[in-house]
Parts: C-alpha cells; structure tokens; sequence
C-alpha cells in the first residue's frame, strides 16, 4: 500500500480544520508538510450551514465584557463548563473576529459602518456577530480563500478516514480510502488534528448534514482515546417540521414569538425574563411541554409542533436580516413566514461533549488535537449557547493549529511511521467489509437507531427510555455483524461510506444512552424525569467514556471551577 509521509494532518475541513490549517501553514511558514483530509468536498462541510451568529465581545464600551461572555457561558453550561477553557475562549474571540474581517468576510454592519451584533438565546448582551443568516457560508468562503494564499499544503477531498494509527500513546498515522476511486492509502505524520464534527446524524430529527456521523470521536474512542460528556445533547428549539432544517435562534433573536395552538405566548410563562431567547435547552424543555400538555398542533408522523411568529418584523426586516429561513420555510414547508407563522418544534442540534482535550485542544495522546464539535474542550458544559460553536471552531482551531506546530518543531525527532502490518490488517478489514453478503440491510439498522435515539433519548429522558436505548443499541450491533454490502465497486462506493459511518454511529450512540443512563440527576440539556434536581455533591463531574469489547467504561474527574462557584440556574 502506497504511504503518503507528512508532517501534520488535518483531518476535517468544516471550521475548525480551516482555521487549524491557517494557523500552522502561517506560523509554519514553508518548513511543514501539511494534508487536508476530508470526507466531502472542502466546502460541503457541515460548517457552511451555520446560520445566526458567532459571540464575542465586540463593543465593550457599550457595556459587554469577557467576564461577562465568560459567565454567561458557564451559567448557560449549567456549570459543567471548565472555566478556565471558557476564560480562555472568550479572550480569543474579539481577535478571530476581526481576522475574519481583514479576511475579507461581510458582516452585517450597523448604519455607521461598525460590525453589528444580535441577541442569541443565553447571552445577556447582543453578541453574536453575523452575515445575514448564512454566517457559516461567509466563514468558511472567508477561510478557504485565505487558505488559497499558501502553496504549501495538499489537500484530499472525497477521502474518507477508517482508522488512526495510535502507538505507544504517540500518533503515528492514519489510513484513509479515495472515494472517487476506492485507492487504498495510509497517511503518516508526526501529529494530527481531528476537526471532523459532531454526531448529529445518530437522531433522525436534526439540523444536521447527513455527513455528520461522529466518525472522528469513535475511530478515537475505539483506540482508547475517551470521549468525554457526551451524553449531553442538545436540542435545539427550533427545526422545520417535517424536516428538521434549522430556523435559526436569529429569528427569536431579532424579535420572533413562540406561540402554542391557544396563540398564547407561552415562553412567558417558563422564563419571564429571557422569555424566547432564553437557552436552548430551557426553551426545549417548555416546548415539549407544551406539545405534551395538548398545546401543540397535530404534525405529520407524531412530529407536533408550534408556531414561531415573525409577521411583526416586517418584509424588510425579514428579507435583509433573515433571508435563508424565508427561502427555506416557503421551499421545505410551503409556509412564507412574512405572512404565515412557522412550524417547529424541539430538533437535535449540537454534541456537547466530544473527543477528551486539555485546555490546549491536545487529546492525552502525544501528537493528537482535537478541535470544534468533535472535541470536548469544555466550554459548553451541558449546554451550549448558540453562537458558541462557530466561535469555539475558529478559537480552538487556532490554538490547536499552533500547538501542532509548536510540537513538530520544537519536539525531539518524532519515532517511526505506521508498522506495515498494521496497515495490511486495516486494509483487509476494509476489503472483508466489502465482501459482506450477510442478512442485514445496513440502512434499516441505521434507521431503527435514530428511531431509538429520538424516542428514547430526547429532551426528556428516564431509566426505564435509557435502559431500553441501550438495549437496542447493542443488539443493533450484534445485527452490524451480519451485515450485507450490495455496490462491490470501487468508485463512489457509497454503500461501504455508509457502512463505515453506521459503525461510527453505533458506537457514538452506546456512549450517549449509557452516559445519560449512569448520570442520575438533571443538568443543562441532560433532564431526567426521574432525577429531576441538579445534584452538584454527587455529579459536578464530567464523564469519560473509554472504549472496552463490552461497551464503555465510564470514569469522572471534576470541572475546574476557578471563577464562579455553582449557584441556582434562574432565567
Ligand atoms: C444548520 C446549522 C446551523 C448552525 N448555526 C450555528 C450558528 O449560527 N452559530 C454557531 O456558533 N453554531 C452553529 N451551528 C453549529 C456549528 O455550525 C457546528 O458545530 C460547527 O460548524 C462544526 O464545525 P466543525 O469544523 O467542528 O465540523 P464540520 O463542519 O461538521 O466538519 C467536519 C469535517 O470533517 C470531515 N470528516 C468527518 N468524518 C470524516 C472521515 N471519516 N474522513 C474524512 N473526513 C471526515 C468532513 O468531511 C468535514 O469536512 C449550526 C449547525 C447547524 C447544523
């Protein structure tokens, strides 16, 4: 098998990896030989379907502040946030902002030509710096066309990943397959950033892009690098019935009601102060019960719904500030929302917790970072705010991108490349892959999987749900086993992808359903109908989920509270 030898790899070309890749190609200047690995082509990564805003304080003189930021942050992550990483974060931001700007990004503006921010749910001041409601598409353009300034990488779109290289706790390589044409090859390097996104895709209720298939934190975890928090999901008010496709929290942000089918607006009644830009995960949980109660209206396929009115913005208001949820609500759900309320209700949206790094993005094995949704840096604790995702992929992304090159530069001669034994035993488990001719249809099993994730780890959760989710999860494996692969090309084989990326899911999702099962109260995103209470004395702890042939093992550390002690979460 060929081996392609480089000094560092990015793997993931959504935000994170983008900004990564800037960073070690301008501090790295000509001495690195860097790859950009990535499963779909560069600009079909999730990250282009950011839509509202990312957070950083941009007009202290008007009364923001880091500390603020910082504590809005942490509050919002019902505490779990390690707030040394948030500190950290929040001080970085202001800068990536305005890198974006001299990049060239058009951001919303205000009258007098400032850059303009808007309200998000959980932020106690307008912070969420945006253009249009398409952020993530000016981002990624913005980055990928700087990216364009050096010569000195390459990059290797349509490949897809099968397995990381891990020897003595030292990064050695990946192995990676060409899907235009099915060529088999492995990729060395003396480190690595795994920037390749969440785990959406395991509900089928999401905003997420089919792609998002948490493939980075299992091939991680099945080499014994923990995943960490990660039965923290959230919910995000808002998706398009029937669909899923995201409206934005812009909409509620920039003025938008709740309203359930008496037309009251309800979210007065569960946050009288925050109303509908309080957080995701409180928003979620009072519209579920709403629609539990009998507020809601019928949907299609048990999906009930509410309304989110934005007549009173106005067209101009909508057609300037909003217009991707316009285009989006009259294509995917024939409803024009200058004249009519939208449908949604409560949709997966965001992995808390991902692949285990310190503060440095750096994973406990040497020569391995994470960055963005993949990793668990922790600033979201058990819940996000929004805007602070995309922000956390260009921070964090950074400091990754810099710490990877710090290493390959400073550190002694890294060891050998990839034994080649080792690449023959994942190149034949690739091929005994493709042979299956076994009895199970791969997609009724990834099917039955999100069924069993919407329905049984939701907003609201229980031991009775949990147990039961996990139950499924396993014997969903056990039916991988048998599985049959019907395309046995090699070019485009996408029947093998999606067999990868349901092995990728399995496991993600055991995690998820175990985690949520063994922590017995309610926190953030995390609510439990039988443990109702935040219980700091016994869980103010974050979960490690290491991989064992029997399913995870779970072990907890404490957050680092260095700022804040734990109060009351009241909004
Ligand atoms: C609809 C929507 C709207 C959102 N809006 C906002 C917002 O307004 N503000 C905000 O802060 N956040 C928002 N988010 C969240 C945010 O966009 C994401 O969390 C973030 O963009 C994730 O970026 P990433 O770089 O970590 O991963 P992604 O953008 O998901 O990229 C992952 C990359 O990894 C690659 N990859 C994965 N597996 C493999 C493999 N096996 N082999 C090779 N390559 C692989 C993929 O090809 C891809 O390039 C939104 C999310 C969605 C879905």
């Amino acid at each position: 098998m060929d081996v392609l030898n480089y000094d560092i790899l990015i793997i993931g070309s959504g935000l994170a990896g983008l900004r990564a890749a800037l960073e070690v190609l301008g501090i790295g200047k000509e001495r690195l030989r860097v790859a950009i690995i990535s499963k779909v082509q560069l600009m079909r990564s999730h990250s282009v379907c950011a839509e509202g805003g990312t957070a950083a304080v941009m007009h202290p003189e008007e009364g923001d502040s880091l500390e603020l930021h910082a504590w809005d942050t942490v509050k919002g992550s019902d505490f779990l946030a390690d707030q040394d990483a948030v500190m950290r974060f929040v001080n970085l931001m202001p800068e990536e902002v305005l890198f974006l700007e001299h990049w060239g990004i058009p951001w919303s503006r205000r009258t007098d030509g400032r850059i303009d921010q808007r309200s998000f749910g959980g932020h106690s001041f307008n912070r969420a710096v945006y253009a249009a409601d398409k952020t993530g598409f000016f981002e990624m353009q913005t980055l990928y066309d700087t990216l364009l300034k050096y010569r000195t990488f390459d990059r290797f779109d349509e490949w897809f990943v099968t397995k990381f290289f891990l020897l003595d706790n030292e990064f050695k390589g990946v192995a990676a397959f060409d899907i235009k044409t099915g060529e088999f090859r492995a990729f060395t390097a003396k480190a690595a950033i795994i920037a390749t996104g969440g785990a959406g895709r395991i509900y089928g209720f999401t905003t997420f892009s089919h792609t998002v298939t948490g493939d980075g934190i299992s091939m991680a975890y099945r080499e014994g690098v923990p995943i960490k928090d990660i039965e923290f999901m959230q919910f995000h008010p808002t998706g398009l019935i029937p669909s899923g496709i995201l409206i934005t929290e812009g909409a509620r942000g920039e003025g938008g009601y709740l309203l359930n089918n008496k037309g009251e607006r309800f979210m007065e009644g569960y946050s009288p102060t925050w109303k509908e830009v309080a957080p995701r995960d409180v928003v979620s949980r009072s519209m579920m019960i709403e629609i539990e109660e009998g507020r809601g209206f019928k949907g299609p396929n048990g999906l009930d719904y509410l309304h989110l009115d934005v007549r009173h913005l106005g067209a101009d208001m909508i057609n300037e500030r909003l217009p991707l949820i316009r285009e989006v609500s009259i294509k995917f759900a024939g409803v024009d929302p200058i004249t009519e309320p939208i449908p949604v209700r409560p949709v997966q949206h965001y992995t808390m917790g991902g692949i285990h790094t310190d503060i440095n993005g750096k994973t406990p094995v040497n020569g391995l970072w994470a960055a963005g949704e993949a990793a668990s840096v922790s600033i979201h604790g058990a819940n996000r705010l929004g805007a602070n995702s995309t922000a956390e992929c260009l921070a964090f992304g950074r400091v990754a991108g810099a710490e990877a090159v710090r290493y390959c530069l400073e550190g002694p001669p890294k060891g050998k490349g990839v034994p080649k034994e080792l690449l023959e035993i994942e190149k034949r488990r690739i091929s005994n892959l493709l042979e299956k001719d076994g009895r199970e249809n791969l997609y009724w099993i990834r099917r039955e999987l999100r069924e069993t994730m919407d329905h049984l780890v939701g907003v609201f959760r229980d031991e009775d749900a949990l147990r039961a989710a996990s139950q499924k999860i396993r014997g969903l494996k056990r039916r991988y086993q048998d599985i049959r692969i019907t395309d046995k090309g090699k070019a485009y084989n996408t029947d093998l992808v999606r067999a990868l990326e349901l092995e990728n899911m399995l496991d993600v999702a055991e995690v998820v359903a175990l985690g949520a099962l063994a922590r017995t109260e309610s926190r953030g995103a995390h609510a439990r109908r039988d443990y109702k209470k935040r219980d700091d004395e016994n869980w103010l702890k974050h979960t490690l989920a290491y991989w064992t042939p029997e399913g995870p093992r779970f072990e907890y550390f404490p957050v680092n509270v260095t700022i804040w002690e734990p109060v009351e979460r009241k909004y």
